[in-house]
């Protein structure tokens, strides 16, 4: 097995020196250092223009508030710079064949415009396109340019021309130096040789306009959670300023709405998303650790708190005590929008008292549940699999291999398979790297 680290050809590589991770998400980064740190090669193949998934939006980090950047920030370097990892962003797995120890892996890298080698992420580039979108990393709240990198940690630190929005002006081009530009660049389509596989494409929120009584999409100042993590993040939109969409105000009260399609078999889906509960409190908590003097009141509309980790329990109760977040069991029903004010007008029924209530909130934050991402059926499909009734990726045996699927050689890390907090979904990546692993060490016989 060669450890030397060189970038071999990946059209070349040898099957039993070599996983796929697919999702660069936390879990598929954990996946591919452990893999990788092992000697063998990986090939990780992410479908957006950077690794890093959902944690590199977010700001703090339930129970212990870390900061999320500041965690993930050095993985993303270790795992751009590991000699044993060759990383394939903006591309996509579409199509699969072969057994362990030698499947052979089509991959689909889409046109960037920019030569990865060449870019030396300057951004000299930027202030010379004339168009302006929505940034989607910013879930469409800020702006960005057709030539763009979604944030400031993107790895690789490449930038990327959106096709659709691009308008060919060339200015871009001639603003380079490095000649790192190329409009004409096509998608392509390369084979690669891989032992062992592990399936790591994490989730996409449910979608929380489903429930029109809850008004989103229709008042401004109704949200969604990833929303709010960005508005609260020092490189989001607003620098980190908790502002109304309507106003720019920072809101006075503020309500949080949890299970929003989650445990709900009407309108969302059966399952819990474990992870709502504590990002709802922690969001809670932060709005007052960054505007205490001007929130003044922030209540959680909740069916169960599920604190069920390690440290949650603690930091519910914290919560409470120390920030004074106020908890109200019961679902929240009917809401409409003050005309003058744009302040959210809740009716909720409390049941532990059985008391109808009327709320008003400045601000109100709905905290969705956890789908299966687009296109996992279809990724499992090409792998053989099905997927579970949830939509997620099935693991054989859930208390002896939490991490092997029906397919041997291929294994599943973090929420591909179910809706998991980052310590979860980096200890899944690390088992499902073990088994990767013992899959090439054995030569596929497994
Ligand atoms: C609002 C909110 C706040 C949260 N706060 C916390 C918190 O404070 N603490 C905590 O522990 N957890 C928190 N979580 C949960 C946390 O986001 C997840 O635990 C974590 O992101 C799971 O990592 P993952 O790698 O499994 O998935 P993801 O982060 O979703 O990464 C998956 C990656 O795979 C890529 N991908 C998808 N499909 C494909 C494909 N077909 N081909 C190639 N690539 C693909 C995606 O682009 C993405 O980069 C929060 C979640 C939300 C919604």
């Amino acid at each position: 097995m060669t450890v030397s680290g060189e970038k071999t050809s990946l059209q070349s590589m040898n099957p039993l020196e070599t996983a796929l991770v697919i999702g660069g998400g936390v879990a598929g980064m954990q996946a591919a250092l452990d893999i990788a740190d092992q000697g063998y090669k990986v090939v990780l193949v992410e479908k957006t223009p950077s690794i890093g998934g959902v944690m590199a939006m977010l700001d703090k980090t339930f129970p212990t508030l870390d900061c999320s950047a500041c965690i993930l920030t050095p993985r993303l370097s270790e795992v751009s710079r590991h000699p044993n990892i060759e990383l394939l962003t903006y591309s996509e797995v579409t199509g699969i064949t072969g057994k362990a120890g030698d499947f052979r892996v089509k991959v689909l890298k889409k046109a960037r415009g920019v030569l990865i080698d060449k870019c030396s992420g300057c951004g000299e580039c930027v202030p010379h396109c004339p168009i302006q979108v929505r940034n989607e990393f910013d879930q469409n709240l800020g702006y960005r340019k057709a030539i763009y990198i979604g944030f400031p940690q993107s790895t690789p630190l490449v930038y990327t021309i959106d096709k659709e929005n691009c308008i060919k002006c060339e200015l871009c081009v001639k603003s380079c130096d490095r000649e790192a530009i190329d409009l004409t660049m096509e998608d392509e389509m390369i084979e690669i040789p891989v032992g062992s596989i592990v399936i790591a494409t994490g989730y996409e929120l449910f979608d929380v306009s489903v429930y029109h009584r809850l008004g989103y999409g229709r008042f401004k100042n109704v949200i969604n959670a990833l929303e709010y993590e960005r508005l609260i993040n020092a490189s989001g939109p607003t620098g980190g300023k908790l502002m109304r969409l309507s106003d720019g105000k920072i809101p006075r009260s503020i309500g949080f709405v949890q299970c929003v399609g989650a445990r709900d078999v009407q309108k969302g889906v059966p399952y819990c998303s474990r992870v709502c509960c504590m990002y709802g409190i922690k969001n809670a908590v932060m709005a007052k650790e960054l505007h205490h003097d001007i929130v003044k009141n922030v209540t959680i509309y909740y069916a169960d708190i599920r604190a069920y980790g390690k440290g949650f329990e603690e930091f519910f109760n914290m919560s409470k005590e120390r920030f004074g977040i106020k908890f109200i069991r019961g679902r929240v029903g009917e809401l409409e929008e003050d005309n003058a004010t744009k302040n959210i007008v809740i009716w909720a029924e409390n049941t532990e008292t059985g008391e109808f209530l009327k709320q008003e909130h400045e601000l109100l934050v709905l905290c969705p549940g956890i789908l299966p991402p687009k296109g996992l059926k279809d990724l499992a499909e090409n792998l053989g699999l099905e997927v579970s009734i949830d939509g997620f990726i099935p693991i054989s045996y859930p208390a002896s291999n939490p991490v092997d699927t029906d397919v041997p050689g291929v294994y599943v890390a973090g929420c591909a398979e179910s809706a998991k907090d980052i310590p979860d979904s980096v200890a899944a990546g690390s088992a499902a790297a073990m088994r990767a692993s013992i899959t090439l060490a054995r030569g596929g016989d497994i």
